[in-house]
């Protein structure tokens, strides 16, 4: 049990002899120790992880490892070596399954407890997972990856695959899936995939890079039943059934607050926390899992670099104190590699900002900008990586459309 400090004000800096507890060993809890360290903390810093492994990137596991070009072992973001230099004690393969918020205490699956000065809450997000009994896969963890894999190689050459939901994750393993020269369907409950996130116009647009590389997309299509039938699953759409070796279900994430239940905290789909990510005092929130006011609204991002940032303003916001911590205001930023492809967007627009194309043409390589009102809300690009960065100023300073137009005939 680690010893607490006693100097730390409720609202004050963090004491840099004090306590800390991270819980969730992933790229938000793994940011915000980094930070820490950064910013001066020197006291006693403990990262809980429920998994086994070491901190490690969850981007690959769709592209990089579910191909087989690269090794699990790739995706490490901090090796031991790292991590025991940063002065950090993990607890790996530990559950929190409570936590205490006036004492600042974490209750392990062990029993055991940790008391801090600060925690920061990571723990990010699970899969939602229908037909998991029938044997439907999801792909959130290295293990879920290295599942799924092992099974599309058990099925062999051809191997059928379906996916449900055309999402980012089920775009991406669809493409994936292809290159290893599956046969691959997507079954897609919105008629425009992605339009939420979006909107039509995008949406449809990457929609239509299934088609261009031999992935059938249905859209517009609920999944009745998956059933098991031997080595077989049978999905079920109503007027049509689709035989498949594996079924994979890409159909969002449930913010990961089961353990903090009794805790007090305000839990509405994520951890709800103020401008500077404080849930409480003394205790932020970081990653796919927290939901701070963005722009006016409560808002709650699932992209990498969004934990990463958010992972470093927590513990900024930590080390400030929260009487003087500063709003946490990143311009949202995702990619995903499809095909070949890279999709990019920077900002974030509303499903029914006006898009404008200003570069290249949608059923080829494209930089789009939406228009809120008279502001610049985001920019999305398909494989113009360097254009797309030239609107990130823009989107920090808060600029208007027209301003992005002007740069865009440049
Ligand atoms: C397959 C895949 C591909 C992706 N590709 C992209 C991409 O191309 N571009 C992009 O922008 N984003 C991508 N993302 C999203 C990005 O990886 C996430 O936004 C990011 O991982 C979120 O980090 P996090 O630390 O908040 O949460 P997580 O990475 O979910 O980590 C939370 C950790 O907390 C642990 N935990 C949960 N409960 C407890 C508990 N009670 N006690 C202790 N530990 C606990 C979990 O085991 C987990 O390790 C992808 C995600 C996946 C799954």
């Amino acid at each position: 049990m680690a010893e607490r400090g006693t100097s730390y004000g409720e609202r004050g800096p963090l004491d840099p002899e004090g306590t800390v507890v991270v819980v969730g060993a992933s790229l938000a809890g793994l940011r915000s120790a980094q930070a820490l360290r950064r910013g001066g903390f020197r006291g006693s810093l403990t990262v809980v992880g429920a998994e086994p492994h070491l901190p490690y990137d969850r981007p690959p596991l769709s592209k990089q490892v579910l191909s087989g070009a690269w090794e699990p072992a790739k995706t490490q973001l901090a090796d031991r070596a790292s991590i025991d230099a940063l002065g950090v004690h993990t607890l790996l393969g530990h559950r929190a399954v409570a936590l205490d918020v006036e004492a600042r205490s974490v209750e392990l699956d062990d029993g055991g407890r940790i008391d801090a000065d600060a925690v920061v809450v990571a723990t990010g997000a699970i899969a939602r997972h229908p037909y998991a009994d029938q044997g439907v896969r999801v792909l959130r963890t290295l293990d879920d990856c290295i599942a799924l894999r092992e099974s599309i190689l058990r099925a062999g050459e051809g191997c059928r695959v379906v996916i449900i939901g055309a999402g980012f994750i089920g775009s991406e393993v669809a493409a994936t899936c292809a290159g290893l020269g599956c046969s691959v369907w997507v079954v897609e409950m919105l008629l425009v995939p992605m339009a939420p996130a979006l909107g039509e116009t995008i949406g449809a647009a990457l929609g239509t890079l299934h088609a261009r590389n031999g992935v059938e997309l249905l859209t517009g299509v609920a999944v009745r039943a998956v059933e098991r039938r031997d080595d077989r699953l049978v999905v079920s759409l109503g007027d049509r059934v689709l035989e498949a070796d594996v079924v994979v279900a890409g159909v969002g994430v449930v913010p990961e607050t089961g353990w903090l239940s009794s805790s007090g905290l305000t839990l509405e789909n994520g951890v709800v926390c103020d401008e500077a990510l404080f849930a409480a005092d003394g205790i932020v929130a970081a990653g796919d899992l927290a939901r701070w006011p963005f722009r006016g609204a409560l808002t709650r991002i699932e992209h990498w670099q969004m934990a990463a940032d958010m992972g470093e303003g927590a513990a900024a916001a930590l080390l400030a104190g929260r009487a003087s911590a500063s709003p946490f205001v990143p311009v949202p930023y995702f990619w995903s590699d499809q095909y070949g492809m890279k999709i990019q967007m920077l900002g974030r627009p509303d499903p029914d900002d006006e898009v404008v194309v200003v570069d290249g043409a949608l059923d080829d390589r494209f930089v789009a900008l939406y228009r809120h009102g008279d502001l610049l809300s985001a920019a999305v690009a398909l494989s113009r990586p360097r254009q797309l960065m030239a609107y990130r100023a823009l989107l920090e300073a808060g600029g208007t459309f027209d301003e992005a137009l002007a740069l865009a005939r440049g």
